[in-house]
């Protein structure tokens, strides 16, 4: 059943590494080096992973990141829940307790083949569905397939979406500046070498580890040694956990934490938060915590 789709994750990330360009200065500083930023409490490193397709594999990767204190956001297809092979739709609120649940479409189609109002239905009616059957919001996206074009660009806002991750992978831990083109560090299979490099980095900027994969590829559609999957994650899982500078998260909670930041409202003497959650920032040396509302001088 997977095998069949197995293939095309790998040709889409053969699309062009996309030039993103940083939102136009609006007054307020753009999510981007110049503004000296943390994750939440003050970390300076941030991981997610990030799963496609809702398999029936799920649940063993969901109980490998529960053992390590991992988190991820799920894209699932709201059309081929409860298909063999897939997970079911009463499984969504415990099954992914703690995670995100996201939109990948009700039915999987390459959404730039179809007309507009398709392309709503296939997104609309996914997170209506997954909304009901997880009982929580769901604001993201992962292309099928990775694919998009300005079209869909164009549709995302109004139908409530507000990321959507693509499959290009960067192999940097730069955090992507239009997150409607949301771009990971590297599919799963080159993982471990992206993530001794990210516990390494001792740069003084933000920086997050974006790991993108699919379940059924740990069960033996991988490359090399396919009884090693499952292993090779659990040694990631273990590598990877427990890092007192890293922060564990989910890619709303990010993209939620990353807009507050782009928020800020910079004076020429002060900055103040005006989102409704806790900011942290990088400042002359020292980490500040800067509850809602409050400003610090500059
Ligand atoms: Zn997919």
């Amino acid at each position: 059943m997977a095998r069949r789709y197995a293939i095309a994750p790998y040709i889409t990330s053969l699309i062009s590494n996309i030039i993103v360009q940083p939102p136009p200065h609006d007054g307020h500083y753009p999510l981007n080096l110049l503004c000296p930023y943390r994750f939440p409490h003050g970390k300076r490193k941030a991981l997610v992973m990030s799963y496609d397709d809702g398999s029936e594999h799920d649940r063993r990767l969901v109980d490998i990141f529960n053992r390590y204190g991992i988190r991820a956001s799920f894209h699932l297809n709201s059309g081929r829940l409860g298909l063999p092979h897939h997970i079911s739709p009463s499984e969504l609120p415990s099954l992914y307790q703690g995670y995100e649940i996201s939109c990948h479409s009700v039915n999987h189609p390459d959404l730039t083949q179809l007309p507009e109002e398709a392309i709503r239905r296939e997104i609309l009616d996914d997170r209506h569905a997954l909304e009901d059957w997880s009982g929580r919001p769901v604001r993201g996206l992962a292309y099928p397939f990775g694919a998009y074009d300005d079209r869909i660009l164009a549709l995302l806002p109004e139908l409530g979406i507000d990321y959507a991750r693509t499959v290009v992978c960067t192999e940097t831990f730069q955090v992507s500046q239009n997150f409607l083109r949301w771009q990971t560090t590297c599919h799963h299979n080159r993982a471990m070498d992206l993530a001794e490099r990210f516990l390494q980095d001792d740069g003084a900027e933000p920086a997050l580890l974006y790991i993108w994969g699919h379940s059924y590829e740990l069960d033996g559609f991988m490359s090399g040694d396919l009884s090693k999957n499952w292993d090779t994650m659990e040694a990631l899982c273990r590598y990877l956990h427990g890092h007192e500078t890293v922060h564990y998260t989910t890619t709303i909670e990010l993209v939620d934490y990353l807009n507050a930041i782009r928020r800020l409202d910079w004076s020429a003497t002060t900055v103040t938060n005006t989102a409704s959650m806790a900011v942290w920032l990088h400042w002359q040396g020292n980490t500040v915590e800067l509850q809602p509302g409050a400003s610090m001088r500059l």
